[in-house]
């Protein structure tokens, strides 16, 4: 083996493969801030599609309960829902595993707080993989915690933020991760994310249940489980969220 074949060897030994998300440390404030995007207005709802199981039509909270099974405590009212702080998560009854999942939520404004204080909530797919929710109108945060990341793993390819009061979209496709019986990892959860009609994750691979401040890892889980909205201690509100069940994955 000549030289260089060898330097090379040596170069491939010693450079971990990296994925994309594993490029930068987690809440890295280096990591650079995606693009600004102005979506356009926000508009009103429309109808969900004749298969969706609608989980909030304004009006009451028969879907949801508390993480203890007593009903969800969050305030209803004049068609949204807002989070009562300090009153914890509010978590479907149904699971979910491979589906196509529609939000709208708007951030208290006056806006209060800065970076992850500022009107901080998030959906969290099947319990553990969260789609951060926060108002990033010129509010500035790490990149991978900011509005319609894959919170701690992949910021989103724009910030497509509308101000905060307005209402905003999530159009959300997720598909579930597959574990093999001795509990590996077969094959990563994937998601992709349209935050207010812009592409923001585009079948992003997540690393691993949502965590603040560490590397994400996977831990096996049953094939359906509860979508969470996040009790942060912000007054967010919410409405218009349906979902459907996508077919098996292969
Ligand atoms: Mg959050």
């Amino acid at each position: 083996m000549n030289q260089l074949r060898q330097l090379a060897l040596l170069a491939l030994i010693c450079s971990p493969l990296r994925s994309p998300a594993q490029q930068w440390p987690v809440h890295s404030l280096d990591r650079p801030r995606p693009p600004v995007v102005d979506p356009g207005p926000e508009r009103p709802p429309v109808p969900p599609p004749a298969d969706a199981i609608v989980l909030f039509d304004g009006k009451d909270l028969g879907a949801w309960q508390s993480q203890d099974s007593t009903p969800a405590k969050w305030v209803v009212r004049n068609g949204y829902v807002e989070v009562a702080p300090h009153t914890g998560v509010i978590m479907t009854k149904r699971g979910f595993g491979d589906f196509q999942l529609h939000v709208e939520w708007a951030a208290p404004t006056p806006p209060k707080g800065e970076s992850q204080e500022r009107g901080n909530s998030g959906v969290f797919l099947m319990g553990h993989y969260e789609i951060q929710v926060l108002d990033s109108y010129h509010n500035d945060t790490y990149a991978d915690g900011q509005a319609a990341a894959v919170y701690g793993q992949m910021p989103p390819l724009v910030n497509a933020c509308r101000p905060p009061g307005q209402w905003q979209t999530y159009d959300i496709v997720f598909h579930r991760p597959h574990f093999a019986a001795d509990g590996s990892v077969r094959d990563s959860a994937r998601v992709t994310v349209f935050h207010n009609g812009v592409l923001v994750q585009d079948n992003t691979a997540i690393t691993g249940w949502t965590v603040h401040g560490s590397r994400a890892h996977y831990q096996p889980h049953p094939d359906k489980l509860p979508l969470v909205l996040q009790d942060h201690g912000n007054p967010v509100r919410y409405r218009d969220i349906w979902v459907r069940e996508l077919g098996t994955s292969p």
